[in-house]
């Protein structure tokens, strides 16, 4: 049985979802997205806090069939990367499938197909859910005693409060990693103190920001050949040189490297005191690393300071420390991650026989190949659970997953299955194979970091790109179920 027209559901409008659309739409496909927010752009959409920037090479960081020659840096800020996801939506017009202001609050499947709900009150029926709905998107509030009691300003970097003025004002910064570093960079003698509370020193790459030329953009804008070389060589060495050995912890590249970021600590940093705060004790690559080219001048500004005594709790005046002291600041921001073990949840999804996602992952949130569940026919995910989130760019994985799932799909539509959705045995298999490599990667080398799951085992792609590109060039029919 032939399947001329079928309806394709599309959670989510960042980055993966757009790709998504722009895919359907060129394969003649009919498909809805839905957004709960009002514009497209999904993290770059979230996070607008001071100094974000996009710390893959933008020109990595870009969609294979629509590169673009207008980046102004190395590594693009938040803006220019929002305005990209943008740019490429409208191009598409995109805009005409989205439905905006609507979350997804339910699918079920009816044994043919999805009926899929929203928070207000759309139903439809769908044959396949594509869910991209992102990793990084729950922000984390710590568990600090206390939150509440502070007096002034207090928000979570994702959910930055522009309405709040810094400048003049005693900010606490809590949280190191990417985003908490990028704040220090940017915010750092911009106000009358800011007060970095670091948990763990982090290993700093120092990587220089390049800013193109307006002649470097004009040949990227007249030499598509130059352009895609560039993305070329950036992929390959990033994918194949860097993020995949970089789950080695055993690599020469992982000494190399804590050789160059040693370096920059001992040279760039003159105060021992501040230097020994700041240098790690556990091998580089264990938590993803920060890349900075800003954040060690930054820290050694006057008005600038590392503390690494333990929060005891918050009170309205400021930050109480486990020493007794109470750090007095005016405004409180929580650098402090995300739940990454949500991704498309709260959200009640029914498979087959009515089993519910949730249930199913109590434990912790699992996928075949990263994409999809037993039990949950024709519903896939662009980088979902053990998806390669570590180095790697997430635009250069959604687009080996998505056309992944377009074979599934043409299986479907040539009527060679009723149905796709993983073996049991088949994800086992995956399963119990990712969790032995998984152990012996460098994430797991005795660190404190958002790639571990409830056991302590890395929950990433903990294999080399190749192997991932391997896997995603043609599905293996005999792990799924089809009729
Ligand atoms: P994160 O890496 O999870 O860092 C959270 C920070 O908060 C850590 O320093 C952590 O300390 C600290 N923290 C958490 N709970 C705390 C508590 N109760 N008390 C004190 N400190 C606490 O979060 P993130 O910096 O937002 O970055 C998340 C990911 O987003 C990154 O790894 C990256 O993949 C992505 N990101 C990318 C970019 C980019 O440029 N492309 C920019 C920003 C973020 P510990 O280290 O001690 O746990």
């Amino acid at each position: 049985m032939e399947r001329p027209d079928p309806k394709f559901a599309i959670i989510g409008a960042g980055m993966s979802g757009i790709l998504a659309a722009i895919k359907l739409q060129e394969a003649g496909l009919d498909f809805t997205v839905f957004e709960k927010a009002d514009r497209v752009g999904g993290t770059w959409r979230e996070n607008t806090y001071p100094g974000i920037a996009c710390d893959v090479p933008s020109h990595i960081y870009s969609y294979s069939f629509e590169l673009n020659p207008e980046w102004g840096y190395l590594s693009s800020p938040g803006e220019e990367v929002q305005r990209y996801f943008e740019m490429v939506a409208e191009k598409y017009g995109l805009d005409a499938h989205i439905r905006f202001g609507e979350a997804v609050s339910s699918a079920a499947w009816d044994g043919e197909a999805w009926h899929v709900g929203t928070d207000n009150g759309f139903s439809g029926r769908f044959d396949w859910v594509i869910a991209a709905t992102g990793v990084l998107h729950h922000p984390k509030r710590p568990d600090i005693d206390g939150l509440d009691d502070f007096a002034g300003p207090i928000f979570h970097s994702a959910q930055w409060d522009h309405d709040v003025e810094f400048e003049g004002k005693r900010i606490a910064v809590i949280g190191n990693g990417s985003t908490g570093t990028q704040l220090t960079g940017a915010l750092g003698g911009r106000t009358e103190k800011l007060s970095l509370f670091m948990r763990t020193a982090q290993w700093v790459v120092p990587l220089e920001q390049v800013e193109y030329s307006e002649e470097e953009k004009q040949a990227f804008r007249t030499d598509a050949d130059l352009l895609r070389e560039l993305h070329e060589s950036l992929s390959d060495s990033f994918h194949e040189g860097f993020a995949s050995n970089i789950i080695d912890a055993e690599t020469q590249m992982v000494r190399d490297m804590e050789v160059v970021c040693t370096d920059a600590l001992e040279t760039r940093i003159a105060d021992p005191v501040l230097r020994e705060k700041l240098r790690p004790d556990y091998t580089l690559g264990c938590k993803r690393l920060v890349v900075s080219h800003n954040f060690y001048d930054a820290v050694q500004l006057p008005s600038v300071e590392v503390v690494t005594d333990a929060i005891d709790r918050l009170e309205s005046g400021g930050v109480r420390t486990a020493d007794g002291v109470l750090h007095e600041v005016d405004i409180v921001v929580l650098a402090t991650g995300f739940h990454v073990d949500s991704f498309m949840r709260p959200m009640d999804i029914h498979g087959v026989d009515g089993v519910l996602l949730d249930d199913v992952w109590k434990e912790r949130p699992s996928a075949y190949l990263a994409l999809g569940i037993h039990g949950f026919p024709n519903f896939f995910m662009l980088n979902g659970p053990n998806s390669p989130v570590g180095n790697f760019s997430l635009i250069a994985t959604a687009e080996l997953q998505f056309s992944y799932i377009m074979q599934l799909v043409e299986m479907w539509r040539s009527g060679q299955a009723d149905f796709v959705h993983p073996a049991d045995e088949a994800a086992a298999r995956f399963e119990a194979e990712r969790v032995e490599a998984a152990k012996k990667t460098v994430w797991a080398t005795g660190c404190r970091s958002w790639y571990l799951d409830d056991r302590g085992i890395p929950f990433a792609w903990p294999f080399p790109f190749d192997r991932f590109k391997a896997e995603m060039a043609e599905p293996k029919l005999g792990d799924y179920i089809t009729h």
